[in-house]
């Protein structure tokens, strides 16, 4: 594969001059005041303090790509590597990327949107879409020489680096809230991090990291490896393009933590078109929060243009704790700006789009995925989704993270041998009769 990305016979014009490698990118620029940074460990912009994005040159990478070329190409997110901020594929690592879109007619119609697809992301290596951002920062930090990944993580950051970590015989130490969920903690244990539990909230580990990361000079994933970190959820984006043959949708509705998955999917439907691989299109962007840390969301319905920090976050969905998102200012003008919406969901619509997920499509989603289902349906009901929309909703994470949903009696559970056992397996027969009305048996 590494081949295929530096063969020129490969490109659509075999008569240009042979690519340089590394040269669809172009450096770092601040996000806010553009000033252009050479390429590097670097997050910061020294001039405004904001942050750093990568540039690439379009006009190389359009000599380069076409929708051939990345059809002749294996599974996963490297078929859009002159897409991505590293100089060459890695010749080794997980199998990221290339995960399923599927139809969910079923769930469409309980929720009252003709046309849903489901971007079905809980089947990467470690059960979530962050392995395709720390493929990304991992691929680069190697290219860096960094000789350790580290991580500050709402839970399912954790899992990924380190399992990317062992892939590549790095070293690694995950940074996560002393009580997160244990699965997420195991996924991290088991690959060999070095787990490190901080009495406080995402805000505060990240503020540690910073620290960490600038004495111990190890990639940070999300904190000095950022820029780069950011570019891998674009493969979401480029993905649902190709899956779709080569087509926006109408609209596309995701979780926002930190906003950076959301911002990136609207970046890369952008580089698509500006590449020429896709039409032009305006596609509305609606994202979802948990109402009990809810910065954007509460931002977006009140019509603030600044984002007001959550210090305390109280919701059963972690992976989207971030009380002080990082990108939380573009998320927002990004649903502004497409006729999207940012949407807060109460812990009980998002247990119940779980269960929907579950029963109607059979897909076991964490609390990140019943956060974005609900939100569609809320957006169904705003009129910002309309009749005939085709929607794709992201499914960021896998259930079996998460169990706090089953508070919300996602599974019930009886003693062997109980003697209450038939009154505990009553309400599960009703539930069955509920379940046959709802699949219209
Ligand atoms: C991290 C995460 C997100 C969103 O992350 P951003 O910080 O907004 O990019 C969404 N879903 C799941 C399951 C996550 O773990």
């Amino acid at each position: 594969m590494t081949a295929t990305f530096l063969d020129r016979t490969s490109g659509p014009s075999p008569t240009a001059p042979a690519p340089v490698p590394g040269a669809h990118v172009a450096g770092l620029a601040c996000k806010n005041c553009r000033r252009p940074q050479e390429l590097g460990a670097f997050f910061v912009c020294p001039a405004c303090f904001g942050p750093l994005e990568v540039v690439y040159d379009y006009d190389v990478i359009r000599g380069l790509l076409s929708r051939d070329v990345i059809a002749a190409r294996p599974a996963g997110i490297w078929r859009y590597a002159e897409l991505l901020p590293v100089t060459a594929p890695p010749a080794r690592g997980l199998a990221v990327g290339s995960s399923p879109l599927v139809a969910a007619p079923r769930l469409g119609d309980a929720i009252g949107i003709d046309n849903l697809w489901l971007k079905d992301d809980t089947r990467n290596p470690t059960l979530s879409f962050k392995d395709r951002v720390v493929a990304v920062a991992a691929a680069r930090a190697v290219e860096f020489g960094f000789d350790t990944l580290a991580c500050a993580s709402t839970g399912n950051l954790a899992g990924a680096t380190a399992a990317a970590a062992a892939a590549l015989g790095l070293r690694s130490f995950v940074f996560v809230p002393w009580d997160l969920e244990p699965a997420k903690i195991d996924h991290a244990l088991a690959y060999g991090a070095t787990v490190v539990p901080v009495k406080g909230t995402y805000d505060d580990i990240n503020r540690l990291c910073l620290e960490i990361a600038d004495e111990e000079g190890w990639a940070f994933v999300n904190v000095n490896m950022r820029p780069f970190y950011a570019e891998g959820s674009k493969t979401l984006g480029f993905e649902i393009a190709e899956q779709l043959g080569w087509r926006l949708p109408d609209v596309i509705v995701s979780p926002i933590a930190s906003g950076s998955l959301f911002t990136k999917v609207a970046r890369a439907f952008r580089e698509l078109v500006e590449v020429g691989l896709v039409e032009p299109k305006e596609v509305r962007f609606v994202g979802g929060q948990a109402a009990g840390c809810s910065p954007v969301a509460t931002a977006f319905g009140s019509g603030a243009s600044e984002i007001t920090p959550v210090r305390v976050p109280d919701t059963i969905v972690r992976s989207l704790s971030i009380g002080s998102p990082a990108d939380g200012r573009y998320a927002l003008e990004l649903a502004r700006g497409t006729g999207g919406s940012v949407e807060g969901v109460t812990d009980e619509p998002t247990a119940e789009a779980i269960r929907r997920l579950g029963r109607l499509e059979g897909l076991f989603a964490e609390t990140a995925g019943g956060v974005t289902i609900a939100a569609a349906e809320q957006a169904r009901r705003a009129g910002v989704i309309r009749d005939g929309d085709e929607v794709v909703a992201l499914i960021t994470g896998n259930g079996v993270k998460t169990p706090d949903a089953r508070r919300f009696g996602l599974a019930e559970s009886v003693e062997a041998g109980d003697p209450g056992l038939a009154r505990a397996i009553a309400p599960t027969y009703r539930d069955f009769e509920a379940l046959k009305g709802e699949r219209g048996v």
